[in-house]
């Protein structure tokens, strides 16, 4: 292969069933995905193509891009994709109204019209709304962080708190992202304000009606355990929730495990992803997460088949 051009040199290897292992960690498995990741669209690092890049990298077969409030991303993403030969899933991920945090992946919402597609532009509007608050805030409590200089951060588009955050570290206000968070933005921390959310109930209700799949993102971040969060889920099921994701870039084992139960048990999907973010969460990767990620692909098939049942 020495001739070869290394990503074409990697296509054929992953296309060739030599029997390598692609991704994971031992042996012959299916292979392997990332449903959750951020690029420059939103608070990631790194602009979609690159993300897709990265996911190729890893050995990937599919990679979804779920950047927060927007799909601005999927069009570039997917082109690089298909010169890659990697299939590029389309999403996003909304916040939910939820006394924890309440995360919703909403797959295969491609851009364009739609009941969500149009919420979207709302939600970034209030978005803008928060972001000029979060702004002044900061002011207040003397912290060096202006309009501008999130602005130029965030790439124009998709501003939120990693943006603030990095503008922290790089100024050395804080040792990191993590520690601007635990501080000052995080719920509960003096910086902090509430943006508009939608609703649970509504946001499924939107997804639904546009042709997507909505899953819970890291399910235990609404803060509920044992039959508390069993009722909760059942409840967004019952408003068309489709699938949990238990295999999050950072659950252990047993966290993954106790979600994927509870799914198996409410007939739900079971997904996975690392939420990539790039240098804003700097411990995960695409595809393996903090190392120990592997989703199989046998997940992206159970959701697309959940896409096509009868609803
Ligand atoms: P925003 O949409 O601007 O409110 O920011 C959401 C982003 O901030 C997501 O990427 C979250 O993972 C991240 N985030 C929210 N809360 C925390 C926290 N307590 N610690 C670290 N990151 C957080
Ligand atoms: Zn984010
Ligand atoms: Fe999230
Ligand atoms: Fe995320």
């Amino acid at each position: 292969m020495r001739d070869l051009h290394p990503e074409r040199a990697l296509r054929l290897l992953h296309q060739s069933g030599s029997g390598l292992p692609v991704g994971g960690r031992c042996g012959y498995r299916s292979p392997v995905i990332d449903l959750h990741t951020h690029s420059t669209v939103s608070d990631g690092g790194e602009t979609p193509e690159q993300v897709v890049e990265m996911a190729f990298g890893a050995g990937l077969s599919a990679v979804a891009l779920t950047d927060h409030d927007r799909l601005d991303g999927v069009g570039p993403a997917r082109r690089r994709a298909s010169e890659l030969g990697v299939e590029l899933v389309a999403g996003c991920e909304l916040s939910c109204e939820h006394e924890g945090t309440m995360h919703v992946l909403v797959y295969f919402l491609e851009p364009g019209e739609g009941p969500l597609q149009d919420e979207l532009v709302r939600l970034q509007a209030a978005r803008d709304n928060r972001n000029e608050r979060m702004v002044a805030r900061l002011a207040e409590l003397g912290l060096p962080v202006t309009y501008d200089e999130m602005v130029e951060e965030a790439g124009g588009m998709g501003m939120g708190r990693p943006h603030v955050a990095g503008i922290l570290v790089r100024k050395g206000v804080v040792g990191s992202v993590q520690e601007a968070f635990d501080t000052w933005l995080a719920k509960g921390r003096p910086a902090y304000q509430p943006k508009e959310r939608l609703d649970p109930p509504t946001a499924l209700r939107l997804a639904r009606s546009s042709g997507a799949t909505p899953v819970l993102a890291h399910p235990r971040s609404i803060g509920q355990e044992g039959v508390e969060l069993e009722r909760t889920i059942r409840e967004l099921a019952g408003h068309g929730l489709d699938g949990l994701e238990a295999i999050y870039g950072r659950y252990s084992d047993d966290e993954r495990d106790g979600v994927a139960r509870l799914a198996r048990r409410l007939g739900l999907v079971v997904t996975g992803g690392s939420d990539y973010h790039g240098s804003y969460k700097p411990d995960l990767s695409v595809g393996t997460g903090r190392g120990d990620l592997a989703v199989p692909d046998t997940a992206l098939v159970a959701l697309k088949e959940r896409a096509a049942a009868p609803r």
